[in-house]
């Protein structure tokens, strides 16, 4: 049973077995996991730091992230939130404009998610856990974990100071930014990506009927390529904005993050021409240095999901994506775990993540040095490539039939050169 101690400071040392696994963070990875493990009849303790709603960035999904929603039962959950249906990206640059349709994708599955504001997706997530039996307590960190490959234990601070000591079966550290296990036991390894600055906001804004929502808009400031923005539209006349790019020349083009914003957004025509009118309706937020890695994504007792292990970079909304992705690959090992089976981390869990994260990187990578922008802004590139394109981006990172995937860095460099890019062909 479980106990608080009297003492804030001195943390009891009676143990909370009543639960299979904890979950740190309440995010979509942590959510996902919770919904599974909780339908599959384990006890599951959910420790979330923040009350429910809370904002959160991340609001365009990939349509691949619909097979682990789906997987876990959630697809209801999501549709409840009549979000704006989402079924490509489309780029403007110098006045250019190009699209990448996620039906013309080359790999089988969903072509249709959506664009989500967070702090409802995530509490309608959490609370279709919470409706398969899952325990969780909000307002409440976690502040020490004890790795142990049969009884890991956590220590939990409420909101009045009482901490509190639980041990369980497993741990799932899904705590996105707050990074609880790669800070306690020293994982944090270099992400390698350049450290760069997002700031953004939500606007009310008109777009003309002609503007097409069902598009996340990527554009990329005229002068300088390795900056770019986004603008996801929301149902019912809003939309998120934001611009990313290196920090010192974020903090060149104004003396706070408001005017850094409008005046970063004022330099792209088609964002300058959209925006004109647009209101924010919450303060200009500068994010900066959210790329990270870990060394390795488990240990004795405990597995890392989503941004709690590796992020890189927002440029092609992987984040959710890998997220879910990674909460569903782990809860099927850890069912198969806690049913006594043994389960290999290395070989079933992070190399396979890994491989579809690896992925990604070779986009955002191609994406910053210039040979992916000349891919997607080419007039007429070979269409059946383009497809491949389009599934990788469509989140199918993890496709091995797709060569844009199993030689992802090759395939880019040989495109790239085929369309006139100095880079191409580099490697
Ligand atoms: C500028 C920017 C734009 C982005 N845009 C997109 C996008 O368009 N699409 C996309 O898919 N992704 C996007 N992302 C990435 C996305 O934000 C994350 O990948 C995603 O939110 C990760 O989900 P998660 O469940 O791993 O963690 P989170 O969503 O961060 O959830 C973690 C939870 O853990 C809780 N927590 C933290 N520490 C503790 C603690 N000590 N104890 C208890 N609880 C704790 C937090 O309160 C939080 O609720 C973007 C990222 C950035 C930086």
């Amino acid at each position: 049973m479980a106990t608080t101690t009297p003492d804030a400071k001195t943390p009891t040392s009676a143990s909370d077995v009543a639960s299979d696994v904890v979950v740190i963070g309440a995010g979509p990875a942590g959510a996902l996991a919770a919904a599974r493990l909780a339908t599959a009849g384990h006890r599951v303790r959910v420790i979330e730091r923040e009350r429910f709603p809370r904002f959160s960035i991340g609001e365009s999904l990939l349509p691949q992230c619909m097979e682990p929603l789906e997987r876990a039962g959630l697809l209801d959950a999501v549709r409840a939130g009549h979000y704006q249906p989402k079924n490509g990206a489309a780029f403007t640059r110098h006045g250019l404009g190009t699209v990448i349709d996620f039906h013309d994708k080359t790999t089988p599955g969903w072509s249709d998610t959506f664009q989500v504001e967070r702090a409802d997706f995530d509490q309608r997530l959490i609370e279709a856990a919470q409706a398969r039996g899952a325990r969780v307590d909000f307002a409440t960190t976690v502040e020490s974990v004890e790795p142990d490959a049969h009884r890991p234990a956590l220590t939990i601070r409420d909101e009045t100071g009482h901490t509190q000591r639980l041990e369980t079966r497993f741990i799932l550290d899904a705590s996105g930014y707050g990074r609880v296990l790669a800070r306690q036991l020293g994982l944090a390894r270099d992400p390698r990506l350049e450290p760069r600055t997002a700031l953004f906001t939500h606007v009310e804004i008109l777009l003309d009927d002609d503007f097409d929502r069902e598009k996340i808009l990527i554009g990329v400031h005229p002068n300088d390529p390795q900056l770019w923005y986004w603008l996801i539209p929301f149902r019912e006349g809003r939309a998120s904005v934001g611009v990313v790019g290196d920090t010192a020349t974020l903090e060149a083009a104004g003396n706070d993050a408001e005017s850094r914003w409008r005046a970063l957004i004022d330099a792209e025509p088609r964002f300058a021409e959209l925006l004109a009118d647009a209101r924010p309706v919450r303060p200009i937020q500068a994010l900066a240095g959210y790329s990270a890695d870990v060394e390795r994504l488990h240990g004795p007792g405990y597995a890392l999901l989503g941004n709690a292990g590796e992020f890189l970079d927002p440029v092609f909304s992987s984040g959710v994506t890998i997220a879910l992705r990674s909460a569903d690959m782990a809860t099927t090992l850890l069912e198969r775990q806690l049913a006594g089976e043994r389960v290999d981390w290395d070989t079933e869990f992070e190399d396979p993540l890994r491989a579809g994260v690896a992925t990604f990187r070779a986009f955002v990578d191609a994406w910053y040095d210039g040979r992916l922008q000349t891919i997607i802004f080419q007039r007429d590139p070979p269409a059946e490539l383009r497809r491949m394109i389009s599934a990788v981006l469509a989140g199918y990172a993890w496709d091995r039939d797709n060569p844009f995937v199993s030689a992802s860095r090759r395939r880019l460099d040989v495109l790239a050169e085929l369309c006139g890019h100095p880079m191409g062909g580099a490697s």
